[in-house]
């Protein structure tokens, strides 16, 4: 016996003001934050079902609230529904990590991405938090991270010098991270989704929950392990002859010949004995034959994306 039918066009978000447990019938896609749901939560015959919280839980009771109408899409912010909930016949559902307080069950799905993950960080504790539909963020210097959910969010992050989340829930999210000497934990939900990590940062993918998601991770610039240019240093030779060490990309190589790592950027430190006239060599003496190659990781020119701004200073000086 229901008690109450609320009726919406439209998207529909749970606060907490509808008596438990609630039913949400015949939605389109469903995206579910953490702390969401205080008792249980039942999932049946949806699409999709995107999980970080793993199903086992049994069924949930009779509801109290129906919401139904011409819905398109739900979502339950921390504190949505005050005891258990239902989510009947929706598309795809997104069910963020920590979403149900009791236990999730899953009924009669035709397809379940699932992973089991903790929640990185309390609901409020980021620096970008987005909900919704194509919507788009920005932080500086930033403190936590980043968290969406839905679809079509464009978030850029400078500037990161601490360790940060970044949550990804839904579909066709759009985060770019960029920073120095810190690393970014990936959370991945749902599809579609690019997460691209700058040159100076590290990145782990903690789950990747889905389909078509994708951490790119932008190429250490071979431009930087260059101190000397060819052409800056036979400027610098002027006239006479001169000793001129330089140093150009490698040929295309994966691996570093000198520290056997996978690299991005690989230089050849080349050294040339010359009779230099308006710049131009136009008598060599020697030439080094098999020059020195170094790579990001080696290379003392390279910027030790794995240490700290203090740690830096002290292996410089
Ligand atoms: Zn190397």
């Amino acid at each position: 016996m229901t008690d109450q039918t609320e009726t919406y066009d439209g998207d529909v978000t749970l606060t907490g003001h509808e008596d438990a447990p609630v039913a949400l019938r015949d939605p389109e896609d469903v995206y579910l934050r953490t702390d969401s749901v205080a008792g249980d939560l039942e999932v049946c015959n949806a699409e999709y079902v995107f999980t970080h919280q793993s199903p086992g839980g049994g069924a949930v009771g009779d509801p109290e609230t129906v919401v139904r109408g011409d819905l398109e899409d739900g979502y339950a912010e921390p504190d949505g529904v005050t005891g258990d909930a239902i989510v009947a016949d929706a598309e795809d559902v997104f069910v963020t990590a920590g979403t149900a307080g009791g236990d999730l069950s899953v009924v009669a799905p035709e397809n379940v991405y699932s992973d089991d993950v903790e929640p990185p960080r309390e609901a409020d504790d980021y620096d970008v938090s987005l909900t919704g539909w194509k919507q788009s963020g920005s932080a500086s210097d930033p403190d936590a991270g980043v968290r969406v959910s839905g679809a079509h969010h464009e978030v850029t992050v400078e500037k990161a010098r601490t360790d940060l989340d970044v949550y990804v829930v839904g579909h066709d999210h759009e985060i770019e991270i960029t920073g120095r000497s810190a690393s970014v934990s990936v959370y991945l939900l749902g599809y579609d989704n690019t997460v691209t990590v700058g040159p100076y940062l590290q990145s782990e993918v903690i789950a990747d929950t889905g389909f078509d998601n994708e951490v790119v991770e932008e190429p250490y610039p071979v431009e930087e392990l260059i101190e000397t240019s060819k052409s800056e240093a036979f400027d610098r030779a002027g006239f006479g002859r001169r000793k001129v060490t330089y140093q150009v990309p490698a040929e295309s190589d994966d691996w570093c010949p000198n520290c056997g790592e996978p690299a991005d950027a690989i230089v050849a430190r080349h050294q040339m004995e010359a009779f230099f006239l308006l710049g131009y060599p136009v008598k060599t003496y020697d030439q080094s034959t098999n020059p020195a190659k170094e790579c990001e990781h080696c290379s003392r020119s390279a910027f030790d994306a794995s240490l700290t701004e203090r740690e830096r200073k002290n292996v410089l000086k």
